[in-house]
């Protein structure tokens, strides 16, 4: 019987105990506020995801008019981008930015011509030998979508939304970065500027073309942190309250450099990075706007 009955404690004691790990798990695991990502567009909703492809950008931006993809990725993140955007339930891309010609920005570009309906690809008069390269050229001409030069100048609208190409102001390149278009995405009051991996003589020359057009609430901080861009008078025409930074963790680079965020937080921003917050989410309905993170 004393047998008997301490199996019958020890059986208790262990259903206890799995429901204790049962519970556990659950709190610690069950999605919360912060990681409910991704979320699907309705109404007059904007949303901008800057998606996490660790050291890369990609960003999808979604409108009630249409969606708007600034960048794809590596090539070691294909399967994160193409699935966060199938969980959207986005087929058709009315837009594809493709920034400039580095694998870090277009490594993921064929896979997404070749899951989506593209309809217009923006990129810059520039060119790379890449295999990477070439096989985006190949997968746009096998898209046949509408190819846009990417330049200071260019603007289109989604709906309310409105899109103005501030760079590359010339096509003289030192460096393919420089080379990067610079977007700013204006719905009603808010405004976002995605600057690729734009450096400090590119923002001088938007700086002396259309500083007053700068100005943006939402940064997507240029170069994944790095010292040589976010020159302290480009930060202060940008005046942003929220900066993001697309950058992967432990990355070779040392990005996001130390100096510049110190920068960033002179400017009052909330720094927002996709190595420790993973996906960031900015929604907005064209008077105020709201952060989701994933982490
Ligand atoms: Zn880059």
């Amino acid at each position: 019987m004393a047998r008997c009955r301490k199996s019958n404690t020890n059986y208790k004691f262990i259903s206890s105990l799995i429901l204790i790990c049962i519970l556990v798990l659950y709190f610690f695991f069950a999605p919360g506020e912060e990681s409910d990502l991704p979320v699907t567009v309705s109404g007059d909703d904007m949303y901008v995801h800057f998606i996490d492809v660790g050291q890369g950008d990609a960003a999808l931006i979604q409108t009630a008019s249409g969606n708007l993809l600034i960048d794809a990725g590596t090539s070691d993140s294909i399967e994160t981008l193409t699935d966060y955007i199938n969980a959207l339930g986005v087929e058709t891309l009315d837009y594809a930015i493709f920034t400039h010609p580095h694998a870090d920005h277009i490594g993921g570009a064929t896979a997404v011509l070749n899951t989506y309906t593209i309809q217009n690809v923006i990129m810059p008069n520039a060119v790379s030998t890449s295999a990477t390269f070439e096989k985006m050229l190949a997968a746009i001409e096998a898209e046949q979508c509408e190819v846009i030069e990417g330049k200071a100048g260019v603007s289109f609208s989604m709906g309310e939304v409105q899109v103005d190409l501030l760079a590359p102001v010339s096509d003289d390149f030192s460096d393919l970065n420089n080379a990067s278009v610079v977007t700013k995405i204006t719905y009603g009051n808010v405004s976002f500027l995605f600057t690729g991996d734009a450096e400090t003589s590119s923002e001088s020359e938007m700086l002396e073309q259309n500083a007053a057009k700068l100005n943006a609430d939402i940064l997507k901080v240029g170069h994944h942190g790095s010292s040589t861009s976010s020159s302290v008078k480009f930060l202060s025409a940008v005046s942003p309250e929220v900066a993001v930074v697309s950058v992967g963790l432990y990355n070779e680079y040392g990005h996001p450099h130390a100096e510049i965020v110190s920068r960033l937080e002179d400017t009052g921003a909330a720094i927002y990075r996709t190595d420790k917050n993973g996906s960031v989410v900015i929604y907005t309905d064209g008077t105020k706007y709201e952060i989701q993170t994933e982490k």
